[in-house]
C-alpha cells in the first residue's frame, strides 16, 4: 500500500504514468527507498489542480497525493530497497541534462539581444555600441563560452562514463547562475521591451529562475560540493 503526497512534480497533471521512490524499509533510511511505476486511473492516486507558476507555462506542474494504493510486484522499479542507488546512477545525467539546457538558454538569448542592440539606437548610436553595454556584452559573451566549456567537458566524461554526480552539480548550479545573470542583463538592455513578455529575452529571464531551484537548489549542489572537500 503506497501513501504520501509529493508537491511540484513536473508534468504531473498530465502524465498517465508517474516514478515514485517510496519508503519500504523505514529502519534503513536512504537503504530502505523503492521505486514503483504508479498508473492513472490506479485506486487512490489522485493529482490536485495545475499550480500556477512564474514561467515555463508550456509544461504543467501539479501536486500528487496517494492514499492506499495497492501496487503489484511487476510496477516495482529496479530492485526493492535500492531505489536511492538507482537514483543515484541516473542523477549525474539529470543534473548535465539541466546545465545543457541552462547554457543553451542564455546562448540563444543572448545572440538574439546582440542582434537587437546592434538594431535599436538611442542618441544617434546604437544601444551596443555605448561602452557600458559593449563592455557588459563582452562580459555575458565571456560567462557564456567559459560555462559551455565546462559543460562540454562534462558531456565528455559523461560519455566516458566517468562524470561524477559532484562534477554535475558544479555545472548546474553554475549554469543556473550564469544563465540567470545573463538573461537579467538581456532584458536589461532591452529596455521596457524587455519587460514585455512578448519578447523572448522576458519570457527567458521569467522562464529561467527556477533552475537555481528545481532538480536541487543552488544550496543543495554547494552543499554536496563542499562536503566533497571534506567539510
Ligand atoms: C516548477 C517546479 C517543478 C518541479 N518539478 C519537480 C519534479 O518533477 N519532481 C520532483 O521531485 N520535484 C520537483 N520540484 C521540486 C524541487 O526540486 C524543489 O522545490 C527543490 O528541490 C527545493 O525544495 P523545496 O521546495 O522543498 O525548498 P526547501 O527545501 O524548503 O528550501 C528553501 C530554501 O532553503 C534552502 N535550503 C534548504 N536546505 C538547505 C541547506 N541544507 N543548506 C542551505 N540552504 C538550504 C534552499 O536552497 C532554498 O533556498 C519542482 C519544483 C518546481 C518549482
Amino acid at each position: 500500500m503506497l501513501n504520501g503526497s509529493k508537491t511540484f512534480i513536473t508534468n504531473g497533471y498530465s502524465a498517465d504514468l508517474v516514478v515514485v521512490a517510496a519508503r519500504t524499509s523505514p529502519e534503513k533510511k536512504a537503504k530502505g527507498i523503492t521505486l514503483f511505476a504508479v498508473e492513472t486511473g490506479m485506486p487512490g492516486f489522485q493529482r490536485g489542480r495545475k499550480l500556477d507558476k512564474v514561467g515555463q507555462p508550456e509544461s504543467d506542474t501539479a501536486e500528487l497525493f496517494f492514499e492506499d494504493v495497492r501496487l503489484p510486484t511487476e510496477n516495482v522499479i529496479g530492485e526493492v530497497d535500492r531505489g536511492f542507488v538507482h537514483m543515484m546512477e541516473r542523477l549525474p545525467q539529470e543534473r548535465l541534462g539541466g546545465a545543457l539546457s541552462n547554457i543553451a538558454h542564455a546562448a540563444q538569448i543572448l545572440s538574439e539581444t546582440i542582434e537587437y542592440t546592434k538594431e535599436r539606437t538611442a542618441f544617434g548610436q546604437s544601444i551596443g555600441s555605448f561602452q557600458h553595454n559593449k563592455f557588459l556584452l563582452a562580459d555575458l559573451v565571456t560567462r557564456v563560452e567559459v560555462t559551455q566549456a565546462y559543460v562540454d567537458r562534462c558531456i565528455s566524461k559523461h560519455a566516458a562514463g566517468t562524470l561524477t554526480a559532484i562534477d554535475a552539480a558544479k555545472a548546474k548550479w553554475w549554469s543556473a547562475e550564469v544563465q540567470n545573470e545573463v538573461l537579467d542583463s538581456c532584458v536589461q538592455l532591452h529596455g521596457g521591451y524587455g519587460y514585455m513578455t512578448e519578447y523572448r529575452a522576458a519570457r527567458a529571464w521569467m522562464d529561467a529562475r527556477v533552475t537555481k531551484i528545481w532538480a536541487g537548489s543552488n544550496e543543495i549542489m554547494k552543499e554536496l560540493i563542499g562536503r566533497d572537500l571534506g567539510f
